[in-house]
């Protein structure tokens, strides 16, 4: 195995959005300025992609790499707790007009079992309740408007993310980064080098400067300006997955109190977000241009959000997909220059942490040779791919059919083979469980979220193999569930008023 060189090795991110400040700070901690000498370019003529204001637990683990406390960082970002996101109209079928998809907590092992076997007494018409939302503790938290802190950890626990905002996360997250010795330059790349192994050698600045380095981040958005334009990394779309490609989002007042999830809402043509912040709410509509323009898509949701034309729009274009590698040559990408699922679940940043993550351990593992470069790229790709699989079951499963986007998004989608697979196990009445862990993908979404998002669409099996639970029996179990989940939430506070 190849050890990392002694020598100070200078590494070179270019951009200046969350994925580049999230590099910097956690290369920065983890890598030490011993070894590692690192800087960050950024335009000031190129802006921010601006949003990106949701997370997944995960982030949880970033801040505590970082050391920096809720009390240190939250109030900066305006930032509020998330246990979840509710699906509002994306299911036609009686009684599921809406369901959470929640976080889980300590109670949910016991529950998800009883709820896995009810799942599959529907097909027989049985009248027990299959709603998600009867079973998980998270759901009832949402309803007490309760935030997902538990204030006695022993009793129960939870696991929770954030709403943040995404400029003042950022602004948050330079001062850390340069705080730990991170030089930030301010100067745009027009030019870059590449020497005869191919390699990046340098990149030359608006103001004249040539920086060279011997690692290149490239966290120039949309833009892949180092990987893609540069050392012509093929961009793999999932246009025929998922169809939308733009958005548009709008800014209102903050909401009377801190609701602690977020709400997506299906639209004419795809859903729109409603995350709530200490200062602000943020809404977004995220729909396909092949079935809706973009001043069309605009006034739906000024319609929806009541807000007239005195509040300014932004419109945004998506490029969704991956590269087919992360890491090429000296050059390894973050963040939207890597690629991008639609933010339904809000798994961008989470990738991003995942990639440095990961990059920094086969760094250290390898330097940066062919067969840890490899090993990398798999990760990434696998991680995206079955990301990619999870969001594409929320359209797969719709019954709406208001629009030929919701229909299309019904019969047109391509699915994978392991979605494909994964269905027709549910559909039979067979084991998600087995079949899903048989994939290997329950590390990115578990096995309670499938059965979660599969119910609460409405979608059971069709047919039956095992035998599940009886009749009688479920009731009971439901009754005690409620009962158990009811006995824990006065350990989590309610969520606060915005004054
Ligand atoms: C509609 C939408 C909603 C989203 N919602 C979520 C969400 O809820 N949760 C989530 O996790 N993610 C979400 N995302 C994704 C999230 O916004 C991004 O992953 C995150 O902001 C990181 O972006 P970035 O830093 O890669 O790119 P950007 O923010 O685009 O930053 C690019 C940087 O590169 C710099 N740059 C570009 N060209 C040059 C040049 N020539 N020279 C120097 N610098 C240059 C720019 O100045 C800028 O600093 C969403 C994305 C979209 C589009």
């Amino acid at each position: 195995m190849t050890k990392p060189s002694t020598v100070k090795k200078e590494i070179l991110i270019v951009g200046g959005g969350t994925a580049g400040w999230m590099s910097a700070c956690l290369m920065a901690k983890t890598l030490g300025s011993e070894q590692f000498s690192i800087s960050l370019l950024e335009s000031n003529n190129v802006p921010t992609v601006g949003v990106g204001e949701g997370s997944t637990p995960y982030i949880k683990r970033f801040f505590d790499a970082l050391e920096i406390t809720e009390a240190k960082w939250m109030p900066a970002c305006s930032a509020t707790y998330k246990g979840g996101i509710t699906f509002a109209n994306w299911s036609t079928k009686a009684g599921f007009a809406q369901y959470f998809h929640p976080f889980t907590s300590s109670l949910d092992a016991e529950s998800f079992d009883v709820f896995k076997q009810v799942t599959r007494l529907k097909h027989a018409n049985y009248h027990v309740d299959a709603h998600p939302n009867y079973y998980f503790l998270q759901a009832e938290l949402v309803n007490q408007k309760r935030i997902p802190v538990s204030q006695d950890k022993q009793k129960v626990d939870s696991i929770y993310a954030y709403h943040f905002d995404a400029t003042k996360l950022g602004l948050f997250l330079k001062d850390y980064a340069c705080s730990l010795g991170v030089k930030h330059i301010v100067d745009d790349v027009t030019a870059v080098k590449l020497a005869e192994s191919g390699a990046i050698e340098s990149v030359t600045t608006q103001s004249g400067q040539t920086i060279s380095a011997d690692i290149f981040v490239d966290c120039t958005g949309f833009k892949a300006l180092l990987i893609e334009k540069t050392l012509g990394v093929n961009f793999k779309s999932f246009k025929d997955n998922l169809f939308n490609d733009s958005a548009v989002a709008i800014a209102t007042p903050k909401a009377d109190f801190y609701a602690p999830h977020t709400i997506s809402t299906a639209m004419s043509n795809g859903w729109r977000w409603d995350i709530p912040l200490t200062s602000r709410t943020g809404n977004g509509y995220v729909y396909s241009s092949d079935f809706q323009s973009a001043s069309s898509a605009e006034e739906e949701l000024r319609k929806a959000i009541h807000i007239h034309d005195d509040v300014e729009a932004r419109h945004i274009k998506m490029k969704v997909g991956r590269l087919e590698k992360h890491w090429h040559k000296n050059c390894v990408a973050i963040g939207l220059s890597q690629g991008f699922i639609e933010p339904l679940e809000a798994t961008a940043l989470h990738i991003v942490q995942l990639s440095i993550e990961q990059f920094i351990e086969q760094y250290k593992r390898g330097d940066y040779s062919d067969k840890y470069q490899e090993y990398y790229n798999h990760g990434v790709n696998h991680l995206f791919e079955h990301i990619r699989d999870y969001i594409v079951l929320h359209y797969l499963t719709n019954s709406r059919s208001d629009t030929d986007y919701w229909k299309a998004c019904r019969h047109d989608i391509k699915i994978s083979d392991r979605l494909q697979a994964a269905m027709e196990v549910w559909c039979s009445g067979g084991d998600l469980d087995e079949e899903l862990n048989c994939q290997q993908v329950t590390q990115y979404y578990s096995s309670m979220s499938w059965h979660v998002l599969l119910a609460g669409m409405g979608v059971f099996p069709t047919s039956n193999q095992t035998t599940p639970i009886s009749h009688p029996q479920a009731e009971q179990a439901l009754n005690d569930i409620k009962r158990h989940i009811s006995a824990h939430t006065s350990y989590f506070p309610k969520s606060k008023m915005s004054t």
